[in-house]
């Protein structure tokens, strides 16, 4: 028996063979052209063609994995005929005098090169969408047929890296669960595999051997364990484990319409963190009662310019549209720090988690800012909106906003266009500056939401980002609570709700503190949903609560980890 280990992404146990995929690779010849516009030619045909499949993909991917996995071939839809990636392979072909294959290979290691050196994960993960995008123009031009799977049984299936496109196009009833190199778990692999429900481990390295094909295997998405020819008990073990797991996602899925309520009656509100209007459907899957935080930037990171009022208003309208009533919190643009936009033209900082990002880009931009705003204040007929502000340190900085919003307000009314009166206004509380002010910053808004990733990078003075920080990143932390319970008090004293709308949120060792807190919601990936409900509704905080807050005040708080 051998362990090796990997990077869990998507939780499950899966048991069988293990096969490696089968590629079939496009051989690149290499020549030069003298009909330069016959071989443009021939490249927009295999991009037409491209284009073609990935619709038939996308179409493919709604059916089997709805509507964020077909989003994800409409982009490379979107990819494949990118204006700067053309320009790339017309200059190749028409100055250069090169092939089409070539043309695409070389923009193809461009496009990615700049995309991984990016500091944004998300951005970074895109670099393989743009190689999968190219191999298949590529493929196309050298009229090479996709490769798969050639095996008549169910498989674990193992690749270096496994492109979103393969991953669709696979044979699902022959899938038990994927084993990859490389990878990471933002990658859209990763993702699709969470959103299928097959269990994913990347990141493997050269421990991930050829040898092992044809080998019994048993993978653990959720410890990222993969043991080849497993012994009796531990086949035995992993068995016993799957069933489990099985039970406890039926038993969840018992929970969609119950309440978010303790057994000594404590009711909380669950809301979801969304980053995009095709999220919609996995709130609505996973019963949230609400969207806590809807992070705009998604309308800007995908536009290669400001995005119109227009654009904004039909985003933001489709998602309370959708949300048929329920609260949807929507924060206004938080670009900046770790989410750089080239056409935003931000000075180079030294130092850009602490420069301009966030509200204080708004407050700088005003004519940006109103965009957003007017977008906000027209989509509000359709729903029940909240608009919330990220980065807040100061009450002069609330208050020139509230300004702002009013003044939008009297445009709208003088045009004659329609909005609600019963917008909520909010603040994030992510600086320690905001969690001190939150006397006075809660008379100036509705609610507060914490987003405590930020707030734990700016309390302890840790950069989120860096992974080597490791345990002195620590959300758990006594001053990052006590914040937040001071946060809740000053809330709670003015009348007015707060939420936690960070990772810890989702956190289930602290949940049992929130509640004792007197958190009003927890907004969470919407897969958190129901385990977050199970864990509310199995604790009893009757005795519990006193304890929790006496720990909070006293000098042991470790108990609380
Ligand atoms: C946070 O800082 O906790 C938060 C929710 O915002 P983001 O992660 O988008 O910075
Ligand atoms: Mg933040």
């Amino acid at each position: 028996m051998i362990t090796i280990q990997g990077k869990g992404v998507s939780t499950g146990i899966g048991m069988g063979p293990l096969y490696f995929y089968r590629r079939a690779t496009a051989d690149i010849k290499f020549y030069t052209v003298e009909d330069t516009d016959a071989e443009w030619q021939r490249f927009k045909d295999a991009q037409a063609v491209a284009i073609e499949q990935l619709g038939e993909l996308a179409e493919k991917a709604r059916e089997e994995a709805g509507d964020d996995a077909a989003f994800l071939f409409e982009t490379h839809q979107m990819m494949a005929e990118d204006m700067d990636y053309e320009e790339s392979i017309e200059g190749i072909i028409k100055e250069e005098k090169l092939n089409a294959e070539i043309a695409v290979s070389r923009t193809s290691d461009q496009f990615a090169e700049m995309f991984a050196s990016m500091d944004d994960s998300y951005m970074q993960a895109r670099a393989a969408d743009v190689k999968d995008v190219s191999s298949r123009i590529i493929a196309i031009l050298c009229g090479v047929v996709q490769g798969g799977i050639a095996s008549d049984v169910p498989v674990l299936l193992a690749a270096d890296d496994l492109a979103p496109s393969e991953t669709i196009q696979l044979d699902k009833s022959k899938i038990l669960g994927f084993v990859t190199s490389y990878g990471s778990g933002s990658s859209h692999t990763a993702i699709l595999a969470r959103t299928m429900g097959i269990p994913a481990i990347v990141g493997m390295g050269d421990s991930l051997k050829m040898e092992y094909e044809g080998r019994s295997v048993i993978v653990d998405g959720g410890t990222g364990a993969v043991v080849i020819d497993p012994d009796e008990e531990t086949r035995e073990r992993m068995m016993k484990k799957h069933e489990e797991q099985l039970a406890f996602q039926k038993m969840l899925e018992t929970l969609k319409g119950q309440e978010n309520e303790t057994k000594d009656g404590q009711k909380i509100r669950v809301y979801c963190n969304i980053g995009s209007p095709e999220d919609v459907h996995s709130v609505l899957a996973n019963d949230g009662d609400g969207i806590g935080l809807f992070r705009s930037e998604f309308l800007y990171l995908n536009s290669k310019t400001y995005p119109t009022e227009d654009e904004q208003f039909e985003a933001y309208k489709a998602v309370l549209s959708d949300m048929d009533g329920r609260e949807v919190v929507i924060r206004t643009c938080d670009i900046g720090a770790d989410k750089q936009i080239d056409y935003f033209e931000l000075p180079k900082e030294e130092n850009p988690a602490m420069g301009m990002r966030a509200l204080r880009i708004s407050l700088s931009r005003l004519d940006f800012f109103r965009t957003q705003l007017r977008a906000l204040y027209r989509a509000s007929a359709y729903g029940r909106l909240g608009i919330m502000f990220p980065m807040v340190t100061s009450v002069w900085e609330v208050r020139e906003t509230k300004k702002l919003i009013e003044s939008v307000k009297a445009e709208l009314r003088e045009e004659g266009i329609p909005y609600s009166d019963h917008v909520e206004i909010g603040i994030m509380i992510e600086t320690p500056a905001a969690a001190v002010m939150s006397d006075r910053l809660a008379k100036e808004v509705d609610f507060f939401s914490c987003g405590t990733n930020d707030l734990t990078q700016y309390t302890l003075a840790c950069d989120r980002q860096n992974n080597d920080l490791g345990r002195f990143y620590d959300p758990h932390h006594p001053a990052v609570l006590r914040l937040i319970k001071m946060v809740v008090e000053n809330a709670h004293k003015n009348g007015i709700w707060v939420g936690i709308c960070g990772e810890l949120g989702a956190d289930l060792e602290m949940t049992e503190t929130f509640l004792a807190i007197g958190v009003d919601e927890l907004s969470v990936s919407p897969r958190a949903v129901l385990p977050l409900r199970n864990a509310i509704r199995n604790t009893d905080m009757s005795e519990k609560r006193a304890k929790i807050l006496e720990a909070l005040d006293s000098d042991d708080t470790q108990h609380l980890r």
